[in-house]
């Protein structure tokens, strides 16, 4: 077995024997000249001159050997569903798909922004996209029509797909009046808005913009719309993430380098091998659902599993019962999905035969120590903690024990991933930290791999003042996480060093909540900050100031008030960005300078010291705010 040190140390000093070797691994229409042109720093074009197809390399590719093998794997506890489709099946899918979006006019570089549940049809969607050279952006379900308008107005699509509704815990959960919202939002519309019906929701419909999925598919039944050939760095898709101001950023992927970052991952980092089957419980709507539920598992010949529904629904079995069924050999979830798991009887995880299952895979958020062991424990099967973001698509650390296996440490998502020049700075001088176990800021040194963001679309300044004037003598990509390194290379997060939050894995903007909060007209001012939960990792709390006090003069008006905040934010932004509570104060902590002091507010709510307040305007606003969060 190879030394993984070597391999990683290989991976950086010979940037083009190694990943010249790697590209072998996908089809190439036609080969690439230069592995990686870094002429114009920080922007890396990995594989110039080749010529690639990201849905010929996760679908044709595989007709040849296995087309009558399990591809999609759709199962829906909600509608009670469970359809199977075979890579033969999925090419069908795809075309009909990709003809239907050719109809509409949809051509090489044009966007189709998805808006969809966990069904079948948002992966045709994404397939088809990439199959007639178009770029995707595919938009959480969860999100609600103010965060869906800017991502339309930033990516312009010609069309959008979307379904009536989703489905969770039982209940339906319609999207078209949301979407319907979005677009009367939106400074630009889409021609066309693709809807598959699936019966739960009824909703109008725009004559001349909403055509019908299952009418056009009839009519598409067999038209064959072969792969457009695309140059490596042609953008496959844009992907929004929030980030320090409220205006989403939306991740700009290539084809060549992702394609084989992916490729090269599913053999070094999960050992997934072809003809096995791969369990991702995200969703399409984040990064890992991209990555790891459509992309990588189909590159790797491997069946794909897309589940539509809770880990709780019918019962905490669901999920093993799936592992069985479909002989899982690698699944991937994130550690809040195991802490809700960890409620429940453990009798659960016994009662299945698991014997296929050769790892967990974890990341989206810190795993903490307890979680680690108790389903480590309860498994009996390694659990594989890995860091990433959705701007670099596939891991920055982990363990690759398909290169050289090596012990997990509880805590730890391991040690920096081949490809990745990762460093920890000290913040205040710039300089690099060479000795272990001191906190710095997480950097990777540039080009960063195959695979990362290309740029924030349509911002290449964006991009270049956001991540990479951190540190102006190197050019040093900044992940905004705090970290240290022990002796051994294991890197430990210690949590992001911007106003990012992490609410059970999905990552939020402060800046964004506020905004919406902001837009309640009672509102003066506002600040949230993350605070640390048992279960969900991160919470939002938001502390808010009225423009008249008396609002919520008393206990049941503020609550009043509270809901209202709360209903402002759900139909702006989406459940998923709510805060847990909204409090009312009478002032805002902040410095001499007007800065919130967003840290001393998460400080007092997870009952920590405040630090050095001596910058602070009025000590008596941090008081109030701990008066609220101390319980009585
Ligand atoms: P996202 O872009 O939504 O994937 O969020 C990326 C952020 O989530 C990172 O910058 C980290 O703050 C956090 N994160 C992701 N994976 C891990 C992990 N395995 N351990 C600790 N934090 C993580």
């Amino acid at each position: 077995m190879t030394n993984y040190v070597d391999f990683h140390r290989r991976s950086i000093d010979d940037r083009e024997g190694f990943w010249g070797e790697q590209a072998q691994l996908v089809h190439w229409h036609e080969q690439p000249t230069q592995v990686c042109d870094y002429s114009n720093p920080p922007f890396a074009k990995w594989f110039v001159g080749g010529k690639t197809n990201l849905c010929y390399n996760a679908v044709d590719r595989h007709l040849v050997d296995r087309p009558d093998q399990n591809a999609l794997i759709f199962v829906s506890t909600e509608t009670e569903q469970e359809k199977i489709y075979s890579f033969r099946d999925l090419h069908a899918e795809v075309q009909r798909m990709a003809a239907i979006l050719q109809a509409q006019g949809v051509t090489k570089g044009d966007r189709v922004l998805i808006y969809m549940p966990m069904i079948p049809e948002a992966a045709f969607a994404m397939l088809a996209c990439v199959r007639i050279g178009a770029i995707h952006s595919v938009v959480f379900g969860g999100f609600a029509s103010h965060s869906l308008a800017s991502r339309i107005d930033d990516s312009q699509p010609k069309v959008i797909v979307s379904a009536d509704a989703g489905m969770r815990g039982g209940k339906v959960v319609p999207y078209k009046h949301l979407l319907d919202e979005a677009i009367n939002l939106a400074d630009n519309k889409p021609a066309r808005v693709l809807m598959v019906d699936r019966g739960l929701a009824p909703f109008a419909k725009t004559d001349g913009r909403d055509i019908d999925y299952a009418e056009l598919r009839a009519a598409h039944m067999d038209t064959v719309v072969p792969c457009e050939w695309v140059d490596a760095t042609h953008p496959s898709y844009t992907l929004y993430t929030s980030g320090t101001t409220g205006k989403p950023k939306g991740v700009q992927r290539d084809t060549g380098g992702y394609t084989v970052a992916l490729a090269a991952s599913m053999k070094h980092i999960y050992m997934g091998e072809p003809g096995e089957t791969y369990f991702s419980t995200s969703d399409i709507g984040w990064v890992v659902g991209h990555s790891y539920i459509i992309y990588g598992p189909l590159i790797g010949g491997m069946a794909t599993i897309m589940y539509e529904g809770l880990p709780i629904r019918p019962d905490a079995g669901i999920w093993w019962s799936l592992v069985e069924k479909y002989k899982v050999t690698v699944m991937f979830s994130a550690p809040t999905a195991v802490r809700v798991l960890k409620k429940q009887d453990p009798a659960f995880l016994t009662k299945y035969d698991l014997s296929s299952l050769k790892a967990l895979f974890l990341a989206g958020e810190p795993l903490d120590e307890p979680t680690a062991k108790w389903i480590s424990e309860a498994l009996g099967k390694p659990i594989v903690d890995n860091y990433w973001q959705t701007e670099t698509g596939w891991p920055i650390l982990a363990i690759c024990n398909g290169v050289e296996s090596a012990p997990s440490k509880f805590g730890s998502p391991g040690k920096a991933v081949y490809g990745y020049d990762v460093k920890l700075i000290d913040e205040s001088t710039g300089e690099a930290i060479t000795e272990a176990n001191k906190k710095g800021v997480v950097v990777v040194e540039g080009p960063l791999p195959p695979g990362c963001l290309q740029t924030v679309w349509g911002d290449d300044k964006r991009f270049v003042s956001t991540y990479w004037t951190s540190f102006p003598s190197k050019q040093m990509y900044s992940t905004f996480d705090w970290g240290v390194r022990d002796e051994d290379g294991y890197y430990f997060i210690l949590g992001r060093t911007d106003d990012v939050i992490n609410v059970a894995g999905h990552r939020l903007g402060t800046r964004e909540i506020e905004e919406s909060i902001s837009s309640h007209p009672a509102i003066a001012e506002v600040a949230v900050v993350g605070v640390a939960d048992q279960l969900k990792g991160q919470v939002a709390m938001a502390f808010a100031v009225l423009k008249d006090a008396s609002r919520a003069a008393n206990a049941d008006d503020a609550r009043k008030l509270e809901a209202e905040v709360m209903k402002v934010v759900d139909d702006q932004l989406g459940a998923v960005a709510r805060p847990a509570r909204v409090r009312f104060v009478t002032v805002l902590p902040k410095t001499r300078s007007g800065k919130v002091l967003r840290r001393a507010i998460q400080a007092v709510c997870e009952g920590r010291d405040s630090g050095d307040l001596t910058t602070m305007e009025d000590p008596a606003a941090l008081a109030q705010i701990k008066d609220l969060v101390t319980p009585a």
